[in-house]
């Protein structure tokens, strides 16, 4: 193939589509849309000097590489005829339905716009589009596929509109792919933009790679024959890949001044097998043939990007003492990866859609959720593409709240971000943040994979000014700016507002059903007020419970809480309730790690809150003046650190083997040590589980292995 000049025929197209799609009207469709397009574009050429029809099949190859559905692969056929030919939107409808020409149309729309144009005009058209394109993710997934087949042709413009197209490309079209998580189009993508953008430096690292490839792929061979011998000997069915770098990923890291005999992921292997158990148990495999190196480990598999992508990677010194990276992930993971947002439609055709790819594309939608709330927050169309230039398209970090919910955000973000990410009264009444159970100020910069916890007091007196130079999102900023632009009363409305709608979530009643006109009566006559902002105010100023509110009308709350045995905690999401005092700030102390079930107190601490000890925690005096009656309040789920110490014999599994039973207990691993003594080895262990109960259970479970002597928690 010669500068990408390669075309395709329709039966190219419909041999590549019959691998998953087999329904014969549907072949049928696409056989029809290709007839259609190419009729329209008769005696059109592209600068190329081929004909037309040659750029839309091309499209059209490309999503089935993506396994695109039915009408995406029509849409993708008939791209181009609304925007080049005489053909309207309502001709596409009566010959091929709604559905694709609404693909079709959306794909014209993006096509009308140059992402990288700074004309003060057309910036606000470009919000447009990019929130429409958000509407239907195929219309994306179309405009990708067509913007890489003209990448492939990108030699036939003069110079200057190759570089702009290259540019648009790599900063906008690649991060939507790496959004989306098509691994597989973002790729080339990159490949292709960094040839045109700087081919002096595409050239030379491909040449490089060139002179080095023989060395490389003998090594690669070697070591994986002996990977996969180790995995024959233990029956594990599986496959290997020998597996190259991107051109555009090594510039990357040449750029960030690294040589390039130092990049060491040069060598990479990526094994698939069946079962997420079978992952665990190959990575332990590997590791006690071939020694890793500290901290490559990453288990994307228990906690998975926010783009869905799941594996397990490990960078070891392999055959020879050559450094190898090497992925570990099941196929359906693989699918997931390559394919995006994409592979869902694979497995459309197994009728067999599991939670796994379901929730892997939501997690890849919150990309964009996220512009659509940019969106919502009504900031100038100035702030809002900068957002989505710097913000959304940009380097990002991945965090987790205690429950585990995943969040991007843009680097150097700190708690404020996070906490006006989740909700705007979360970061108006902040007044703390914990981060992997630590205390941190408040312009701690978040890194990947952080747990943050806002500690909120619903009586705070809302934002500093201070926090505008904190926050690094437009999002968060604004949100400060507009809690300054408002009066204390519009706050206290707006509070009063969000209280009584959660109330009414919680109790299933609809907002128009409980304010009519006769129940609105009915409350302002009780609580002797003219107006629903006089409502929402004496809520948010908390004279009045929500609570109270909806009792005056829905009464069955009260009946539910006689029965109730304990009364239930106002605030709460706190883990712990503070017996006599509300939402105050609590920490639960990192030398004990309290769980609940376990028996705890409360220590008045100097200016930081109440901290949390297990009652037998030696590092607590028994100041009676500064201890506090605590429980834990029940009604709340999160995970919980605990350590703990494993006294084993010696035995080469062993590791292996704890952490599978970890995996199959639903424990995940945060941190793990090995200390080898005379006799016998100890491993010190941080895990998150949800309760003492479970944890126990786990210990029990240590316990009955042959080989361990002992396992204890432990308090530092
Ligand atoms: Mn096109």
């Amino acid at each position: 193939m010669t500068k990408g000049k390669k075309t395709y025929t329709i039966d190219d197209l419909i041999e590549k589509v019959r691998t998953y799609i087999t329904d014969s009207s549907d072949i049928e469709l696409i056989n029809k849309s290709y007839l259609y397009a190419k009729d329209k574009h008769s005696g059109q050429y592209r600068t190329s000097g081929e004909e037309y029809i040659n750029h839309p099949l091309a499209t059209a190859v490309i999503l089935t590489s993506v396994y695109a559905d039915t009408e995406t692969i029509c849409a993708g056929l008939l791209h181009d005829v609304l925007e080049d030919t005489d053909t309207t939107k309502q001709e596409l409808e009566d010959e091929f339905g709604r559905e694709i020409a609404n693909l079709v149309y959306g794909v014209s729309k993006i096509s009308r716009i140059h992402f990288s144009t700074e004309n003060e005009a057309l910036v606000e058209y470009y919000k447009k589009i990019i929130v429409g394109m958000s509407e239907d993710v195929r219309v994306i997934i179309i405009k990708l596929a067509d913007r890489l087949h003209n990448m492939r042709t990108l030699w036939a413009l003069p110079e200057d509109r190759r570089k702009a197209k290259a540019k648009e490309t790599l900063e906008i079209l690649a991060p939507i792919a790496h959004h989306l998580g098509i691994h597989k189009i973002k790729s080339e993508l990159e490949d292709l933009s960094l040839r045109y953008l700087k081919p002096d430096v595409f050239y030379d690292i491909a040449e490089k790679l060139n002179n080095t490839k023989l060395e490389r792929d003998n090594v690669v061979a070697e070591m994986l024959t002996s990977v996969s011998n180790i995995l024959t000997e233990h029956n594990i069915k599986h496959e290997i890949k020998g597996r190259s770098k991107s051109i555009y990923s090594i510039y990357k890291k040449l750029e960030k001044g690294r040589k390039f005999s130092d990049i060491y992921d040069l060598l990479a292997l990526r094994v698939l097998v069946e079962t997420e158990q079978e992952c665990y148990t190959i990575i332990g495999l590997i590791h006690s043939k071939y020694k890793p190196i500290p901290k490559r480990f990453k288990d994307y598999i228990a906690m998975p990007k926010a783009n869905g992508y799941q594996s397990l990677h490990t960078t070891v010194f392999g055959i020879d003492g050559y450094l190898f990276e090497i992925q570990i992930r099941t196929h359906e993971m693989d699918e997931i990866a390559e394919n995006g947002v994409a592979s869902h439609w694979a497995y459309k055709e197994h009728k067999d859609l599991t939670k796994q790819s379901q929730n892997s594309t939501e997690a890849k939608l919150q990309f964009f959720k996220a512009i659509i709330e940019l969106n919502e927050d009504k900031m100038s169309s100035e702030d809002f593409v900068n957002s989505v230039k710097n913000e959304v398209l940009n380097d990002n970090i991945y965090v987790f709240s205690p429950k585990g919910d995943i969040f991007e955000l843009p680097k150097g973000s700190t708690p404020i971000d996070f906490a006006y990410r989740i909700h705007t009264r979360v970061g108006e009444t902040m007044v703390g943040a914990i981060v992997n159970n630590n205390i941190v100020p408040l312009d701690y910069e978040l890194k990947d994979n952080d747990i943050v916890k806002i500690n909120t007091n619903k009586n705070s007196q809302g934002p500093s000014k201070e926090w505008l130079k904190i926050a690094r999102t437009t999002q968060a900023k604004n949100k400060i700016r507009s809690f300054f632009s408002k009066s204390e009363k519009e706050i206290y409305i707006e509070r009063g507002k969000d209280a009584l709608e959660k109330e009414l979530r919680k109790r299933k009643l609809s907002f128009q059903d409980f304010f009519t006109d006769e129940n609105l009566k009915v409350i302002l006559e009780d609580i002797k007020e003219e107006s629903i902002d006089d409502l929402y105010l004496v809520v948010g100023n908390n004279k009045y419970s929500p609570n109270y509110i909806v009792n005056l009308i829905d009464k069955q709350e009260e009946e539910i809480k006689d029965i109730k045995l304990k009364p239930i905690p106002k605030n709460t999401d706190a883990d712990i309730i503070v017996e006599g005092i509300d939402n105050i700030k609590v920490n639960l102390a990192n030398c004990c790690n309290p769980l609940p079930g376990d028996e705890i107190i409360g220590y008045i601490t100097k200016g930081n809150g109440i901290s949390i000890h297990r009652k037998n925690c030696p590092n607590v005096y028994n100041l009676e003046e500064r201890i506090v009656d605590v429980s834990w309040n029940s009604t709340i789920n999160n995970k919980y650190l605990a350590t703990i110490m494993i006294y084993s014999k010696p035995y080469d599994k062993a590791l292996l083997e704890i952490m599978q039973k970890a995996t199959v207990s639903n424990i995940s691993i945060d941190s793990m040590r090995t200390i080898n003594k005379i006799d016998d080895i100890l491993y010190e262990l941080d895990i998150w589980v949800n309760n003492l109960e479970h944890l126990n259970n786990f210990i029990r479970d240590l316990n009955n292995l042959s080989y361990i002597d002992n396992v204890v928690r432990f308090i530092r």
